[in-house]
């Protein structure tokens, strides 16, 4: 196995400290002025921005004021290392490339909904905009970047959708699987009018309606039951 320490014991040396901020002993993600911070605090920390009682700067108040403990800015609290997103510049937790989550999830999207010429299918650059405006873009990037489990599907189906294969229209989305996704996607696109508003019972009830004509074998009664039902 591939590991970079050779014994428990390296790997409670190299990697384990007491948190600096909650006491807890663990993996630390971060050296910090004031210590070793766990991967809980330092991601809690980074998200908190306000106006640093040190230098009045509008910043992320991930650094502690030696005398009195008060958040203060980064700079302000001597860190070494810098939380600004190479891309925009805001400060947070970076991800790979030191890109904010932000610009993470908007270059995911970005890629996902590309129509095979390096932009966003034009007709979905208003559910690209959805996606990467949620409150929480940190919801927004599990929603797309997982390749695991359930998210699996919501990227298969955003590939779908860019490349065109899934036509945007009502009808296109009723065989679509994993279907509690595609639900999801298609709540999404009428949120942003990429698809028209329908009542939610109407698309369950036209899943059903698609479902049980698959059991209806003989043609005429398949005409009828739709004849009736639409
Ligand atoms: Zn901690
Ligand atoms: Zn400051
Ligand atoms: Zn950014």
């Amino acid at each position: 196995m591939d590991r970079p320490y050779a014994t428990a014991e390296q790997y409670e040396r190299w990697f384990i400290r007491d948190c600096a901020r909650c006491g807890r002993r663990g993996t630390f993600a971060a050296r910090w002025p004031d210590g070793h911070v766990c991967r809980t605090c330092h991601d809690r920390t980074l998200r908190a921005h306000g106006r640093c009682p040190s230098c009045g700067l509008d910043r992320v108040l991930a650094g502690l004021r030696a005398e009195d403990q008060a958040p203060i800015c980064t700079r302000c609290a001597g860190f070494s290392i810098s939380y600004a997103c190479v891309e925009c510049g805001q400060e947070g937790k970076l991800h790979a490339g030191r890109h904010c989550t932000r610009c993470t999830v908007t270059r995911r999207v970005a890629e996902l909904l590309d129509d095979g010429t390096g932009r966003v299918r034009p007709e979905l650059v208003p559910l690209a905009e959805l996606l990467t405006s949620m409150d929480n873009p940190l919801s927004g990037l599990a929603r797309v970047s997982s390749r695991h489990g359930r998210s699996a599907g919501a990227v298969d189906l955003l590939r779908g959708l860019g490349r065109g294969d899934i036509v945007l229209t009502h009808e296109a989305f009723h065989r679509l699987q994993p279907w509690r996704v595609a639900a999801h996607l298609r709540e999404l696109l009428m949120q942003c009018d990429v698809l028209p508003r329908i009542d939610k019972q109407v698309t369950l009830f036209e899943r059903w309606l698609l479902e049980h004509l698959d059991t209806v074998t003989e043609a005429e009664q398949r005409r009828l039951l739709r004849q009736y039902t639409t």
